[in-house]
């Protein structure tokens, strides 16, 4: 056992998929959740993949006391994962205060747990977001951040100055900030996957159930941007590639092989596709028709965001594996497993 590991919001969709790669990497995991937006119950499924199952702390971290708590009972860990967040774009508009206190307070009380247990080492869930409408194209981590449209990518802005902050004025710690692209996807054993609550906002989940009947039809929200097809272009990234960098990532920390103690890194593969290279995808990989119709621009969706990919590979050793047919298919049978009558219960 190469060591514990506190994988925050790790029962959630990315942070599940990575409590799958710590655990075949020889990490013991260890969630943090408070099960808002997850079930206890893919914690079995993660055994079933894995042959282990990782124990649970069920905590609020945006509760003071329940993060001091969890945290002093795992003072022997290595490094901590942050995946715990609200993320509906949408609903963050209408209810800033519920994403600036849920998502920064659960920063700041994980934080406060490294400095009174000495966990030295942090990785955060950030998000390409940050960029904004970038200037220059593909996105380099050395890109200008911008004020992002909504309370929610704010509070991905607003973490990473927390973290380079602490990062700075405690030598101690060190902190890795991942910007993720568009995760999509599920793992090929199609045991785990996404659980979008209500109506899905991202295009994938939407894509899959109107594919599975569960919503009628599938908008494209305008066709008349700068791009080869008039639809806005995007750098999907899979979930298990995702996964595999946040192992990276601890890797990293753990070895002391990081070059400052706050560090930011591009997870994205480099490609760009558009939405209705995504439909056709879909459609090819799935042999059936969606049923779409092209409306109106989205507010605050830009034309075209997609990664430089070298920092990441020269540093991290990590570039993805997977293509776009292995993220759709994987993507449509865990849906149509979700349908399939399984039972799913907490
Ligand atoms: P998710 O909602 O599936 O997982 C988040 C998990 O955190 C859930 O299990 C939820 O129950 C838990 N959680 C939320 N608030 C908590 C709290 N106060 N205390 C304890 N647990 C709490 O989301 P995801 O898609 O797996 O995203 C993981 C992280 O990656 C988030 O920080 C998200 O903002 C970030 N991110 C996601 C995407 C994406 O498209 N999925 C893109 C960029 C960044
Ligand atoms: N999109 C769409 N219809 C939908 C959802 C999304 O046309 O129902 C488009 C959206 O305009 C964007 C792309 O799909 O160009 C990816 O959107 P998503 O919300 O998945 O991710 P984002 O890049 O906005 O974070």
């Amino acid at each position: 056992m190469k060591g514990k590991i506190i994988v925050t919001g790790g029962c959630g969709y990315i942070g599940s998929h990575t409590v799958v790669s710590l655990i075949e990497n020889g990490y013991e995991a260890v969630v943090f959740d408070n099960l808002s937006n997850s079930k206890e119950f893919i914690l079995d499924r993660i055994k079933e993949i894995t042959g282990k199952k990782p124990r649970l702390e069920k905590v609020d971290l945006a509760d003071e006391q329940q993060a001091k708590a969890a945290y002093k009972k795992h003072r022997d860990a290595m490094a901590i994962i942050n995946f715990a967040a609200y993320k509906a774009v949408g609903e963050s508009v209408k209810e800033p205060l519920l994403y600036y206190k849920n998502n920064l307070s659960s920063l700041l009380n994980t934080l406060q747990g490294q400095v009174d247990n000495g966990i030295e080492n942090i990785i955060f869930s950030s998000s390409a977001t940050v960029y904004g409408e970038p200037d220059v194209l593909p996105i380099s981590e050395n890109n200008e951040t911008k004020r992002p449209f909504s309370p929610y990518g704010n509070t991905k802005k607003m973490a990473e100055e927390i973290l380079e902050d602490f990062s700075y004025a405690n030598s101690n710690f060190s902190a890795i900030s991942l910007r993720y692209f568009n995760p999509i996807g599920a793992h090929q054993s199609g045991l785990i996957g996404e659980f979008p609550s209500g109506t899905p906002n991202n295009l994938l989940p939407y894509v899959t159930q109107c594919a599975a009947g569960v919503l009628k039809e599938l908008q494209v929200f305008g066709n008349d941007y700068p791009s080869k097809d008039g639809t806005p272009i995007r750098d999907y990234i899979h979930v298990v590639d995702l996964a595999v960098a946040h192992v990276k990532a601890v890797e990293r920390l753990v070895t002391n092989k990081n070059k400052s103690n706050f560090e930011v890194f591009n997870l994205g593969t480099g490609n760009g596709y558009t939405v209705l290279d995504i439909i056709n995808t879909f459609e090819s990989v799935a042999n059936l028709k969606l049923n779409y119709k092209i409306v109106g621009r989205r507010e605050g969706d830009v034309t075209a965001l997609y990664a430089a990919t070298n920092l990441a590979k020269d540093e991290l050793d990590w570039q993805s594996k997977f293509d776009l047919e292995d993220m759709i298919s994987s993507a449509w049978k865990w849906e149509q497993n979700l349908r399939s009558g399984t039972k799913f219960s907490n």
